[in-house]
């Protein structure tokens, strides 16, 4: 017998996926992006995401604030519209609920939900509710729309490729880490929870790096980039070198690693549920598109490493020496 843990999440995808995959028409983006693109017109495309969470697997509904759920459950589908290079228009909620849950709490969760809408200005379409026996059981899909020759999908890098990172990585695999062991909670712990329980899709940015025909490859980062950065080598046919040491990492994250004994910059590489965006832009000149970048949103965007032609090949590199990584991504099944 092959037990799921033997294959994976990764692996079983792969597993079903190819035998749906051959039935897709050419213009459609199946399963293995962040979004499915549906043809429209020559104007747009629609693009589709749907991420589901358990208590007990994906919260601990003692460690985060019933708002801060709401918002985190809508956030993290937000960031696949986001990592398209698209825009959120609506959004629907499937939802198992106990019958001993106090309907304040729904309240709470509900104004989350709301929150992110307006902040986003999409709408809450519909859904499904319904009673779960021992656990609450979350799923949003979100509607977004995109226009057909700047979608970036997972598929388009090349080798010589500059791979970006826009954000700080590893805060949020500190938050939990803080959560998990109960650890006090300081300015910089505190720091690292809300960076866990509220992440923020890059809509704004997303939508820029994909106006750029320079930007190939796009994808956000929520399995850690390790882990990640495979689903592009796979998707595109290519490998890759990550330099860990310019992996940009908090301060915030660097003093609590340092604490707690840590390896930040493994957390950095391993850790998930950033959902920063990760890009990798042509090598004839990536410097224009990160000072634009940084003129537009006053931000930097990281060069952490290079996407080569050895297929498969991942490489680690620190301070130029070639590394290992002893954590490896998340995956729900290993
Ligand atoms: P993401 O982290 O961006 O949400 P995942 O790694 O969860 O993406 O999923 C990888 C790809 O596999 C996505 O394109 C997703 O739509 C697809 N996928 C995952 N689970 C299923 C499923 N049960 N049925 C069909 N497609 C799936
Ligand atoms: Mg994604």
């Amino acid at each position: 017998m092959i037990k799921l843990s033997d294959i994976g999440e990764f692996g079983l995808i792969k597993r079903f996926s190819r035998q749906f995959l051959q039935d897709i028409p050419g213009k459609y983006t199946g399963i293995g992006d962040d979004c499915a693109v549906i043809p429209v017109n020559e104007k747009e495309v629609l693009l589709v995401t749907t991420d589901m969470l358990i208590e007990g697997s994906h919260f601990m509904r003692n460690k985060i604030s019933a708002f801060d759920l709401g918002q985190k459950s809508l956030m993290v589908n937000v960031s696949d519209i986001a990592a398209m290079g698209g825009t959120p228009r609506s959004a629907y909620l499937s939802i198992g609920l106990t019958t001993e849950t106090d309907v304040k709490w729904i309240d709470d969760f509900f104004k989350g939900i709301r929150h992110v809408c307006q902040e986003y200005n999409m709408f809450l379409l519909g859904g499904d509710t319904t009673r779960s026996h021992d656990r609450l059981v979350i799923n949003f899909a979100v509607i977004g729309a995109g226009i057909p020759q700047k979608i970036k999908r997972r598929s388009s890098a090349v080798p010589g490729d500059i791979i970006c990172i826009n954000d700080y990585i590893g805060d949020s695999g500190g938050g939990l880490q803080v959560l998990l062991n109960d650890l006090p909670q300081d300015k910089d712990s505190k720091y690292l929870i809300k960076r866990h329980n509220v992440p923020r899709a890059n809509i704004r940015e997303g939508k820029w790096l994909s106006g750029w025909k320079e930007v190939h490859a796009m994808m956000d980062v929520s399995d850690g980039i390790e882990s990640d950065i495979h689903r592009i080598m796979e998707s595109s046919e290519v490998g890759a070198e990550i330099d860990l040491d310019k992996v940009p990492l908090s301060e915030e994250l660097r003093r609590t690693a340092e604490k707690y004994k840590w390896n930040a910059h493994e957390l950095g590489a391993s850790g998930g549920e950033d959902y920063c965006l990760m890009v990798t832009i042509s090598e004839k000149n990536p410097d224009k598109i990160i000072k634009e970048y940084e003129k537009e949103f006053k931000k930097p965007l990281y060069k952490i490493g290079r996407i080569t032609e050895s297929k498969g090949d991942l490489i680690f590199r620190y301070a130029g020496k070639l590394t290992g990584l002893a954590k490896h991504g998340w995956d729900h099944f290993k």
